[in-house]
């Protein structure tokens, strides 16, 4: 019987050493629907694209971001940002590289 905190880790370890290699495998793990709610809250609208708040410009009074729920692409129609995966939303929203934004990904999705 292994500990908890023998699993957590290894599966740390194991992590670092699949960072990049495994990006794809990580994403296509998170549903971007997800990963948005938890993101930057709840989503309004129905549909394939759907609207929040943007964290790229401050205040956003009404929801100017716009994320698609399939593929993850997002954009914001009052300040312009935008990208085509939810790993380019970490990278602009939190200034990491790509191997960072792998890594918070995965740590953020299997906490
Ligand atoms: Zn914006």
């Amino acid at each position: 019987m292994l500990s908890k905190h023998w699993k957590s880790h290894v599966g740390y370890r194991l992590s670092q050493v699949r960072a990049v290699s495994d990006a794809r495998s990580v994403k296509d793990r998170v549903r971007p629907e997800d990963f948005y709610q938890r993101a930057i809250g709840p989503l309004s609208g129905r549909g394939t694209w759907r609207s929040a708040r943007c964290p790229f410009h401050v205040p956003d009074k009404h929801p100017s971001l716009r994320v698609n729920v399939e593929t993850g692409a997002w954009r914001c129609m009052a300040c312009g940002a935008h990208g085509g995966d939810i790993l380019a939303f970490i990278m602009s929203r939190d200034g990491l590289s790509f191997r960072d934004a792998v890594w918070t990904l995965e740590r953020g999705y299997h906490q």
